[in-house]
């Protein structure tokens, strides 16, 4: 049985289901969007006199599901406030094989390392859903920085996070089983996205926890069979958020 095809179990799902959302559901029937969405959590929280420094250099982006937001040994020519979506931060082994260290959603940016003095990228960036983003040339940042403590303090807070938050993915990914470690990337990604069903594929979610793909889809066929989420083709819904936590690791938020 191709697990991605269909949903597992009984057949299709019930109307009744109490899933937290359906997967396609039609426009009119989706959710209406939160305040917060939609807009960078940084720029947001920026007094006016800093977000004057911005303006005018801002200019909105898009980037598909899997795309390059950033490679490592780059220049760091542009930084990028997330507003919707979610980016993945990338370490690279020795052959160059990718794995997860880091997600970054609307309260973060790619590119923060320029507050610290980086010229080049330290780490892959690839866009985990699709994401809209308010890209800044580096130059700019370096520029205004001196001027904007507000901005310097919030992306210094911003890299001791992502710092934080790589040593809890290495410890994860050391000491805990894999279909622990999916039920925790689940939540996480959720709880980041704000919205319960996360499009993203095997193969990509494979590739990002350093996992056969085999893997992830054996890892899935258990949390639906707990009756935890759905996994269709191309998206993960959750239909059962505290039996999911019931099912994640012990490690805090990601
Ligand atoms: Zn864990």
């Amino acid at each position: 049985m191709r697990l991605n095809d269909d949903v597992r179990g009984d057949g299709p799902v019930p109307a009744a289901l109490p899933v937290e959302r359906l997967p396609v559901a039609p426009p009119a029937a989706r959710r209406a969007p939160a305040p917060s969405e939609g807009r960078s959590a940084l720029l947001d929280a920026l007094p006016a006199s800093e977000a004057a420094l911005l303006r005018g250099h801002l200019t909105p982006a898009a980037f598909p599901a899997g795309a390059s937001v950033q490679e490592p040994g780059k220049p760091v020519e542009s930084c990028h406030f997330v507003e919707e979506g979610l980016v993945a931060i990338l370490a690279l082994t020795g052959d160059g094989k990718p794995v997860q260290v880091g997600m970054v959603g609307r309260d973060g940016m790619v590119g923060a390392s320029v507050a610290l003095g980086a010229a080049l990228a330290q780490s892959r960036a690839v866009a985990q859903t699709a994401c809209a983003v308010q890209s800044l040339p580096a130059a700019r940042l370096r520029e205004v920085l001196p001027d904007a403590p507000v901005l310097r303090g919030l992306l210094l807070a911003h890299v001791r996070a992502r710092l934080a938050q790589s040593m809890r993915f290495a410890a994860c990914s050391a000491r805990h089983g894999l279909e622990q470690r999916v039920a925790r990337w689940i939540l996480d990604a959720s709880g980041r996205l704000e919205d319960p069903a996360i499009g993203l594929t095997h193969d990509f979610l494979a590739s990002l926890l350093g996992v056969r793909r085999a893997s992830v889809t054996c890892a899935l066929h258990v949390l639906e069979g707990d009756r935890a989420i759905f996994a269709r083709r191309g998206q993960i819904l959750i239909r059962d958020r505290d039996r999911l936590r019931s099912l994640a690791c012990s490690c805090p938020d990601l």
